[in-house]
């Protein structure tokens, strides 16, 4: 059901390029009037160009809060008045939290992704996890990975310079970082407990070299941040027998992250869930 707007309804949205395919519309509506609030949650396609533009000016017209999507998570972190330590840490933003000044910059990516792992119960501590990409995402779950205490995380991009910068911020021992070649080395392959596929390939144009699935452990666990359409990675993993998940219970729950952090209240995570299934 449509939200009934007011005078006094305050906004929240997502600022993204390309926002159309978002489920956290439909997500973060259900959420308000599940919890009574009076609010509502709008898409804002922005281009690079005009991010700042757009965030100085939501401001100013009174937003609530603010998620942000590819590709501006870093750009933002640049345009927030302060970072929460989680978003220092890793450079991206991917919630703005309103105050006088201007937005709070936060990022829930990573514990939502560790949220969604935990119901695989899949505990990081100790592991060996492979990412893939070094993008606004990756910065975030890398972090949150260094964090919860994997024993060895490794970072393979396209731009290797970029997974270089990655892991030096991660300022860790047993952290590696490498090209795609890493995806059809037995070495690698065979030690690895969790691969997560963080690049935007599903979205853009280009896909990734093939991960060779037959070096792997028999439960190794995959996962794509990419959620709401087919992934080439998660369907190559199943084809051969790999336990796999796409990113739908990630967006779940960094948006119940983002939620809390917002409103103050605990999120109707039920409501939430089910509002996603539906879209
Ligand atoms: P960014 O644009 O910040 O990063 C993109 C990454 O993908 C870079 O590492 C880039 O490599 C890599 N890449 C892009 N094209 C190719 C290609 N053709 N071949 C190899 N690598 C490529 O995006 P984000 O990190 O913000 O988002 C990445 C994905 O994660 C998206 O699909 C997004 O929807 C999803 N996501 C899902 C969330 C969820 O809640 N489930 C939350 C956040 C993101 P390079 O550095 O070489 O350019």
């Amino acid at each position: 059901m449509a939200p009934t707007v007011r005078g006094t309804t305050r906004v929240y949205g997502i600022l993204g390029d390309p926002v159309a395919h978002s489920l956290s519309p439909a997500m973060q509506n259900a959420a308000f009037a599940a919890a009574g609030i009076d609010a509502v949650y709008v898409p804002f396609p922005v281009s690079a160009d005009g991010l700042a533009a757009t965030i100085a000016g939501l401001h100013a017209a009174g937003i609530a809060g603010l998620n942000v999507t590819v590709p501006h998570k870093e750009a933002a972190a640049a345009l927030a008045v302060t970072l929460r330590p989680r978003a220092r840490a890793c450079g991206a933003v991917n919630t703005l939290i309103r105050t006088a000044r201007g937005f709070v910059g936060d990022n829930t990516d990573g514990a939502g992704l560790l949220a969604a792992l935990a119901e695989r119960r899949f505990d990081p501590r100790g592991r060996s996890v492979l990412l893939i990409g070094a993008g606004g995402s990756a910065r975030s779950v890398a972090h949150a990975f260094a964090r919860a205490g994997a024993a060895r995380l490794i970072v393979a991009n396209r731009t290797p310079a970029r997974a270089e910068e990655l892991v030096a911020s991660l300022r860790r021992r047993g952290t590696l970082a490498t090209d795609l070649t890493v995806l059809a080395d037995p070495d690698v392959l065979g030690n690895l407990d969790l691969i997560v596929n963080c690049t935007s390939t599903g979205l853009a144009s280009g896909t990734l070299p093939t991960v060779r699935f037959a070096h792997t452990r028999r439960q190794l666990l995959c996962c794509d941040l990419m959620y709401g359409k087919p992934s080439r990675f998660l369907a190559a993993a199943r084809a051969a027998g790999r336990p796999a998940i796409d990113g739908s219970g990630m967006l779940l729950h960094q948006g119940a992250l983002a939620f809390t952090l917002w409103t103050g209240k605990p999120a109707p995570l039920a409501v939430m869930r089910r509002a996603l299934t539906r879209s």
